[in-house]
């Protein structure tokens, strides 16, 4: 699946001007391999993942799937397309029936995209699904409530109703964010295995960027609707380039990425994290924020720069990662040594 300049505006209420929820946002899905979406709460994760799944209508952009335009206008077109592109979000609770077992929740879409049809065979493939997502033995949650299962049993029945569709492209929202810490591993886990197995193209959406390090193979991260940095796992969260992806590797659990003045930034940041009008802005989004902002960031907005093969980022004060900095909020960086007439891309 590839996402080709996405572009998605919200008109506000009450004269409230327009938020630009996704701003040109590209990149491809493949087979097999995770993208991580990494971003604070309203940077336009959910959106772009909606935009994907069909449910927000783009501004413009479009959509291609197998090198083909994605085309919703019949209702036969949404429902062929609905069952190829899945979409899992969050909320366990709130996702699944309270008054349906586990067997019907399931039974429905192996019906409807299996064309299962006698009653042993659709349990047959309902048991399947439940195994599939290590819900063992699957008989004893046939006759389950979703109130009968923890939060961790309840998303893996809502993994198993989107594998139902037999998908190839997967979008999970933020699958881990309401489960309890000591499952999140498992689950993140069971992710990567079905993607492996069943050849999914897997969009995994998160806040948490050391879970992205962990299991994703491309990292991109949004800030206020863009992209700001993207590139390989690995290479991104070891030496993230923005400071925005330095901020939310200083504020990620991991022990090694203590750095100080960005956990300034962070505090600060805490305060002033309200979505708001974007419409008019013209300099760098994340220049109110940022430690290392100057005239130029927040007058000129930010070209992508290419550091690397499929390493981008869009600031105009690129330097090396945080290990080197000692400079405080406001304060020149002494390193920013990368030359933007030569390294820009198109
Ligand atoms: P995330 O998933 O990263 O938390 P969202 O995609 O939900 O972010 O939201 C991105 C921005 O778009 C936010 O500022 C949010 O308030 C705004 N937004 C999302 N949906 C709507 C909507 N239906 N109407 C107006 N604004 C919206
Ligand atoms: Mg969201």
């Amino acid at each position: 699946m590839e996402a080709l300049s996405l572009n998605k505006d919200f008109r506000l209420r009450h004269g409230g001007g327009v938020v630009h929820a996704v701003k040109n946002v590209s990149f491809g899905l493949y087979a097999s391999a995770v993208v991580a979406l990494v971003g604070e709460s309203g940077s336009g994760k959910s959106t772009v993942a909606k935009c994907l799944a069909g449910q927000e209508r783009l501004s413009s952009g479009s959509v291609r799937l197998r090198n083909e335009p994605v085309k919703l206008a019949t209702r036969r077109a949404f429902r062929r397309y609905k069952r190829e592109v899945q979409y899992v979000f969050q909320d366990p609770f709130a996702s699944l029936n309270p008054v349906h077992t586990v067997q019907y929740t399931l039974a429905q879409p192996v019906k409807l995209h299996q064309g299962r049809r006698s009653r042993a065979e659709v349990r047959s493939a309902v048991i399947d699904l439940l195994e599939q997502v290590h819900l063992t033995p699957g008989e004893q949650f046939l006759a389950k409530y979703p109130h009968e299962l923890s939060g961790g049993q309840r998303q893996r029945v809502s993994f198993a109703r989107a594998l139902a569709a037999r998908p190839t492209v997967l979008l999970a929202d933020e699958p881990v964010s309401m489960l309890d810490v000591s499952i999140r591993l498992d689950m993140l886990n069971l992710l990567s295995e079905l993607c492996q197995s069943l050849h999914l193209a897997l969009l995994y959406i998160t806040h948490d960027i050391a879970s992205a390090r962990y299991f994703a193979d491309e990292v991109l991260v949004m800030y206020a609707g863009e992209v700001v940095e993207r590139g390989p796992a690995e290479v991104l969260t070891q030496q993230p380039a923005h400071p925005y992806t330095q901020l939310l590797m200083a504020c990620s659990p991991d022990p090694n990425n203590l750095g100080s003045t960005l956990r300034r930034g962070a505090d600060r940041a805490r305060h002033d994290a309200e979505p708001r009008s974007n419409g008019d802005v013209t300099g760098c989004l994340f220049s109110p924020r940022c430690p290392f902002a100057d005239e130029r960031c927040r007058e000129e907005h930010p070209l992508p720069t290419t550091l690397s093969p499929a390493r981008v980022a869009s600031c105009w004060r690129l330097g090396p990662a945080p290990a080197n900095l000692s400079a405080s909020p406001g304060t020149a960086r002494p390193d920013a040594s990368v030359d933007h007439r030569h390294t820009r891309t198109t």
